[in-house]
């Protein structure tokens, strides 16, 4: 054990869960080093949190936007004071590389900036009445209580693209941190206490999904859900949601495609094929992970691609020598195990990679070579469900066409990218592609705070996330009729 766990924060106060229990959180480099632990609650205490947020939210919503926006201000200069340590931690839990986490962390620290701002913007709409007498207006207001459920791949910038917009716009919020980052997050949370928000505005529970996050989907109190995870799980929160009138909103997998036509920069296609789908060992929701190649090209695409991953140096992230970390998880190490058994079950060919890495220090880590897959086929396996780990599948196609149907031939569409300097190639393929974000010349993953955020399909419910988006799901609308 490292030290003592990290304790619920409820109603203003840190309490320990009544069940007595914690949760530990490995450090997947390291499987013999705790990192640290959290609480293992009961659904007794989201209860109490959530009865807590729904009495703070009352005054919370009187404050001036700007005055909220003040709390945001500090909580986001606490998180710089702090953002050391919290990325230390971040790469030691869950594997991503230093310099990753302590972008990610940076990038929370602009969204409560950006967010802290909108308490000043505009609210509503003034629209004109068939009565000249009469003023008309819509105004935004909060929702009440919402939820937030996030997963481990981002456990710093997740939570907060969440709270930040729920908290600007006037609703209080209980956080369910994924298991796999909950110490991150709790770090995270110090730093909202630290604020000084008043007591029950910001709660934060941890424990097991299927009773903290379930709790949430059910508790009548809780008047919305924010979701990110996988797909099952996200079915199921809309489900319970949905089903006793709350709203909610739900962001999923990927099964991401990069298109590389006949006329792409090859050196550039091929670093953003790497980048997109390798950082964060493949972790990220938007990484790169169905490579559509143009037979023209295939094979000296595919030549150069082997050639730089072999280049690819893995590491426990803690310095610059490390370019790819770990599994998150051996759950995670075991998932992305099973897709390469699979791939090459199915009659995928393995050209790169495939196995567990053993040297030295690695073998006490969950590490898998960086993996690359040819000749697969839209039927198989790994080319239909997402794998989140180091693992590219290549496909071949004779022209743009086939290879944008192909890159929509499959449940998810978060994200999507091509490589070409065709004009009337770029254009058919924003028109085309069913996917939330689209880019070109440019890898798949990549997300800027001020834009929409979100997917198509089975990734999304149509919902958005970050920028102006926000607002749609963290406030609603009252339309006001006055007369003197
Ligand atoms: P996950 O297993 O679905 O977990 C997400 C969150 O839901 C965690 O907090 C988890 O808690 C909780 N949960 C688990 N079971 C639950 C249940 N029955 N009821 C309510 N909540 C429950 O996902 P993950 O493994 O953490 O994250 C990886 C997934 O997230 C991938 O599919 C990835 O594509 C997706 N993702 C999507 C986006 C996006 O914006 N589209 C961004 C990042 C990640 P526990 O941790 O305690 O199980
Ligand atoms: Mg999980």
């Amino acid at each position: 054990m490292s030290g003592k766990a990290f304790l619920n924060y409820i109603g203003g106060e840190w309490k320990e869960t009544v069940s007595g229990e914690v949760l530990e959180s490995y450090n997947p480099a390291n499987k013999n080093e705790v990192v640290g632990s959290v609480q293992s609650s009961t659904r007794s205490e989201v209860d109490e949190a959530v009865a807590q947020a729904k009495k703070a939210q009352k005054s919370w919503r009187k404050l001036a936007g700007a005055e909220r926006g003040n709390y945001l201000y500090k909580a986001a200069a606490i998180l710089e004071e702090n953002l050391e340590e919290i990325a230390t931690t971040m790469t030691k839990e869950m594997g991503k590389s230093l310099p990753e986490a302590k972008g990610e962390t940076t990038r929370g620290i602009q969204i409560l900036k950006y967010y802290a701002g909108e308490g000043m913007r505009s609210d509503g709409d003034l629209i004109p009445s068939t009565d000249a007498s009469a003023l008309m207006f819509s105004k935004r207001v909060p929702i009440g209580v919402v939820g937030v459920i996030t997963p481990w791949n981002f456990p710093v910038a997740i939570p907060i693209w969440k709270m930040a917009p729920a908290l600007i716009y006037g609703n209080t919020v209980v956080l369910k941190p994924a298991t796999e980052g909950a110490v991150t997050a709790a770090k995270v949370m110090k730093c909202f206490e630290k604020a000084g928000f008043p007591a029950g505005v910001v709660n934060f529970v941890t424990g097991s999904g299927s009773v903290i996050g379930q709790g949430l989907a059910e508790n009548p109190d809780v008047n919305a859900v924010t979701f990110t995870g996988s797909n099952n799980v996200g079915k199921n929160i809309g489900k319970v949601v949905a089903a006793r009138g709350g709203k909610y909103q739900l962001e999923m997998g990927g099964k991401n495609p990069i298109i590389i036509a006949e006329d792409a920069d090859i050196e550039a296609a091929v670093d953003a094929t790497l980048s997109g789908g390798l950082k964060s060992t493949g972790q990220k929701c938007t990484c790169s992970s169905r490579v559509i190649v143009q037979s023209s090209i295939y094979d000296q695409f595919k030549e150069r691609l082997i050639e730089k991953a072999k280049e690819i140096t893995v590491g426990d992230g803690m310095d610059a020598s490390t370019w790819m970390g770990p599994c998150a998880s051996e759950g995670q190490f075991n998932t992305v195990k099973h897709y390469i058994a699979k791939g090459q079950e199915e009659g995928a060919t393995l050209v790169l990679g495939g196995n567990q890495i053993t040297e030295g220090n690695l073998k006490d880590g969950y590490y898998i070579e960086p993996t690359i897959f040819d000749e697969v086929t839209t039927n198989m396996t790994i080319a239909q469900e997402e794998i989140f780990g180091p693992v590219l599948a290549l496909m071949k196609v004779d022209t743009v066409e086939e290879a944008i149907e192909l890159a929509n031939d499959v449940e998810y569409g978060l994200s999507a990218s091509i490589f070409s300097k065709n004009i009337d190639h770029i254009l058919s393929f924003i028109d085309d592609i069913e996917a939330g974000l689209v880019r070109i010349n440019s890898e798949t993953a990549g997300v800027e705070l001020q834009a929409p955020f979100g997917g198509m399909k089975a990734s999304s419910s149509y919902s958005r996330e970050q920028g102006q988006a926000a607002k749609e799901f963290f406030t609603t609308t009252k339309t006001v009729f006055l007369k003197g």
